[in-house]
């Protein structure tokens, strides 16, 4: 039996993830992602729908599976994680796949607000036209199909809740799916990567693997979330701050980093306060499957969040505002606030903290730099890069590779650069390009025998 593995999207940039395994009676999907920049630039988001999506290419392309007669074989769509480049895509383009969605259970809590911020009724009809299937990480899911096929979820670190590496159980061996992972080994919530579960697949046989290559070219190991709390302890309680405001923003999906946010706020004897709808989203969607695992009121409404700012501004040293726009996304709180719309007005010697890395996307650079002038006419102090990644780098892909030991690596998620990166890795661990290592495109097949 061959397998064939088409790579629909996030082959040639960062974003719009998806990818479709076809064995010889079914086929899989996994992931379906949003490209974030077109969207970011987008004015009017309220009506989002999949033609417009389609226009500025935010949607993976997987029109070329119906020419292939691909899409009446599609038995489920499982997804790795939450984020956007990954889930994003689904409330547009599930319907044309007669498949459940598996996910784990924060993935599908995040999916289904997705679905309900849909503002066309008839849009929001067809996104709820899948069913949506919540898998515990560390467990299995058997598809009934022309054959029965188990899709496992095996728990792994990153920068949200209950992100997944996905193995798909063939005949042939495992399609492992690892697209979005870290090698925590100190994680501050949940636990480390299953490595036994991992190490026994491998053992079983891994017949090819589809990984992540963001970090590839990064010669280290992307150090613990553990560091990223120390950084922020550092800059949250190692600075004089005693007569200043401290605003803080960070990525509203990692739940583990509002977490520590919020535990050295309780440090500091002030009181955490999260502003923004996203941050709403995911908290919410924690807080759904009892993750969540801090207490703080999290504002999204209009009147709400002036009210909150009402009180920020009466006492600013009472407080730690916690809030979205670390890339200076217009109409993100921090953009608001830096603008001046609020009740409460940052000024000198407040502190604006990113806990962050901007995504270098040219909107992106562009809207920071805006921001970051902004902060500093009114003689903000601000503190860049407080932050650690989620992603794995060189040396833990090193380590990954060599633990599985897959027959055939596909690089995935990333431009050619990135991509090649991994490539050269996967090289020098004994790997050949064009035999058993896999440098591809959007909209190619790659023949597995
Ligand atoms: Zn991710």
């Amino acid at each position: 039996m061959k397998i064939n593995v088409y790579t629909v999207g996030g082959y040639n940039e960062v974003g719009k993830n998806m990818t479709v395994v076809e064995l010889s009676e079914d086929a899989f999907i996994f992931d379906c992602g949003l490209y974030l920049p077109p969207v970011v630039e987008l004015e009017n988001k309220e009506h989002m729908d999949e033609k417009l999506l389609r226009e500025i290419d935010a949607l993976p392309n997987d029109l070329f599976l119906d020419k292939l007669g691909l899409r009446s074989k599609v038995k489920a769509i499982a997804v790795s994680h939450a984020h956007l480049d990954h889930v994003g895509s689904l409330p547009f383009l599930a319907y044309r796949y007669d498949a459940p969605i598996l996910a784990t259970p924060f993935t599908a809590e995040v999916l289904k607000s997705l679905i309900r911020d849909i503002t066309d009724e008839k849009a929001k009809i067809r996104a709820r036209k899948n069913k949506i299937i919540s898998i515990m990480p560390n467990s299995s899911y058997s598809i009934n199909a022309k054959k029965i096929h188990e899709v496992e979820f095996i728990h792994v670190t990153h920068s949200t809740l209950q992100t997944a590496i996905i193995a798909l159980h063939t005949d042939e061996g495992i399609i492992m799916y690892a697209n979005d992972f870290k090698l925590d080994n100190t994680p501050t919530l949940g636990k480390k990567p299953n490595y036994e579960r991992l190490k026994k697949l491998a053992k079983q046989g891994i017949k090819a693997l589809i990984v992540e290559s963001l970090y590839a070219a990064d010669e280290r190991k992307t150090p613990s979330e553990r560091i990223a709390y120390d950084l922020l302890e550092d800059v949250m309680l190692g600075t004089s701050n005693e007569n200043s405001a401290i605003v803080v923003t960070t990525f509203s999906s990692h739940i583990a980093r509002l977490n520590s946010i919020v535990k050295i706020a309780n440090k500091l004897g002030r009181t955490p306060i999260l502003f923004g709808r996203s941050l709403k989203r995911y908290t919410t969607a924690a807080k759904k499957i009892n993750m969540l695992p801090f207490d703080a009121p999290t504002l999204s409404f209009k009147t709400e969040i002036q009210r909150g700012f009402k009180k920020v501004a009466k006492n600013k040293t009472d407080y730690v505002v916690i809030c979205t726009g670390h890339q200076g996304e217009q109409g993100s709180i921090l953009d608001r606030l830096s603008k001046g719309q609020f009740k409460f007005k940052l000024s000198k010697d407040d502190h604006v903290i990113f806990s962050s890395r901007t995504i270098p996307s040219p909107i992106n650079i562009a809207n920071r730099q805006q921001l970051e002038k902004r902060l500093k006419e009114a003689g903000v102090r601000i503190f860049t890069d407080v932050h650690i990644s989620g992603h794995a780098g060189r040396e833990d892909l090193r380590d990954f590779i060599r633990m599985l030991n897959p027959e055939h690596i596909i690089p995935a998620h990333g431009e050619l650069q990135k991509r090649t990166a991994l490539a050269e890795l996967a090289s020098e661990l004994g790997y050949s390009l064009g035999y058993n290592i896999h440098l591809t495109e959007n909209g190619k097949l790659v023949m597995i025998n």
